[in-house]
């Protein structure tokens, strides 16, 4: 049993059509006309599959296949409809079709699963207007609430709450997705890799065991500012210099990770940022990813010893406000492993490896057993209109999250 993977294709580049700009690329935020559009087609293809279709509270879509199975609850499998502005075909699309396309092969083979199976496709998984990325999981597993979202408004000042009640959700629903949760036994999500690890091994896919940890602070470095050239070297106190010590000291601790930790500094602001002015003060924004939380940690301390043995030595100070401090999060190791031991019937080569972006499997992580699976992406590149996976690898990715829910279902669920 394989899926169709011309139909996958063609699926994928019907799907792009909504909201296809100029570029090449999809601009289709949740909540756009692009959205509305895309979220018609959905639910329409799902109840032409005869699939049951709920909305919850939070616009999530699902459908569900029954199968009279003698076993209680749902594997879910799913991602996102919604794109970045100027983004690609596959960055979320993937994960959602690729769940339809496995329906489809299921009830066309005639196979009976124990359990029903549910495609899902989460609202606003991507940075938005409403500054809530990864809105519809969180919502569903009860990491935001109808308290906290009832004044939530975009830059236009229009309600989150209206937006919702136009794609049949809402916030009065809200309550509702407590006992949706309960019937939940698995989740598994594909998704591109947006990196270049799988490339640079040249394997097709990956099973995702983690999601990496993120610290994130808003560091301000005060120095001393002053004529630029009245003021002799070595009577500066330059913020910016010292600032510029310390986003190397970050790139130098982190590379000695290898894929483990990675840090960025990918905002700077340099005051009073003109030309004939010793900067005096400086502000940017530092991050740090990593898989283990003792490593994010320690990576996090050590770089601030260092930044403040550059601080003595340049008499400058800097104080630190923490904007995010998110744990690791461990995926399911029974899914992990069922996934991996799939990969090896199949003979096919699959890596195990953490994610450094966060997906709503993370979420989804915190009431069911979840777990993710990777494709190969092209030169790393996602969030654009050159985003893209070979079809092998996606055929690959497909056919093993077919053949892994089969044996979740019938080995390791009850
Ligand atoms: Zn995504």
């Amino acid at each position: 049993m394989k899926i169709n993977l011309d139909r996958l294709l063609t699926d994928i580049e019907k799907y792009a059509e909504y909201g296809k700009n100029q570029h090449g690329g999809v601009t289709r935020p949740s909540f756009s006309e692009a959205d509305h559009s895309v979220r018609k087609l959905f639910i329409n293809e799902l109840e032409e599959m005869g699939l049951r279709v709920t909305i919850d509270g939070a616009g999530n879509i699902w459908g569900r296949h029954y199968r009279k199975g003698n076993k209680e609850g749902s594997i879910v499998i799913g991602s996102h409809l919604d794109s970045v502005p100027n983004g690609g075909k596959f960055d979320g699309p993937l994960g959602v079709l690729m769940a339809k396309e496995i329906v489809k092969t299921l009830m066309e083979s005639n196979v009976t699963l124990d359990h029903d199976l549910e495609i899902i496709s989460f609202t606003a998984e991507e940075s938005n207007d409403f500054n809530l990325s990864t809105f519809g999981s969180r919502s569903f597993v009860g990491r935001l609430n109808a308290e906290m979202l009832k004044e939530a408004r975009n830059s236009e000042g229009i309600l989150l709450s209206e937006e919702l009640e136009k794609v049949g959700g809402g916030l009065a629903q809200f309550p509702i997705m407590e006992d949706m949760r309960r019937d939940k036994k698995a989740f598994i999500e594909l998704h591109i890799e947006q990196g270049q690890r799988l490339e640079d091994r040249d394997i097709s896919m990956a099973v995702i065991d983690t999601v990496v940890g993120t610290y994130r602070s808003i560091v301000k470095v005060t120095g001393e500012s002053n004529h630029s050239g009245t003021t002799m070297m070595d009577h500066r106190k330059d913020a910016f210099t010292a600032a510029a010590e310390m986003v190397l000291e970050v790139e130098r601790y982190c590379k000695q990770f290898k894929d483990d930790v990675v840090g960025t500094v990918g905002k700077v602001e340099v005051f009073p940022n003109a030309a004939n002015i010793i900067p005096g003060q400086v502000k940017f924004i530092f991050e740090v990813r990593g898989k283990k939380e003792e490593k994010l940690e320690h990576a996090v301390n050590r770089i601030q010893e260092v930044w403040q043995e550059i601080a003595d030595r340049r008499q400058i100070e800097f104080i630190q406000e923490v904007l995010l401090d998110q744990k690791p999060v461990v995926f399911d190791k029974g899914i992990v492993n069922i996934l991996q031991s799939t990969a090896s019937e199949m003979n096919e080569p699959c890596l195990t490896l953490p994610s450094m972006a966060v997906h709503d499997a993370a979420h989804m992580a915190s009431i069911t057993r979840a777990a993710m699976v990777f494709v190969k992406s092209i030169g790393g590149k996602s969030h654009c209109p050159e985003e893209y996976s070979h079809p092998i690898d996606i055929e690959k990715a497909g056919n093993l999250i077919l053949k892994g829910i089969i044996n979740l279902d019938r080995h390791f669920l009850d």
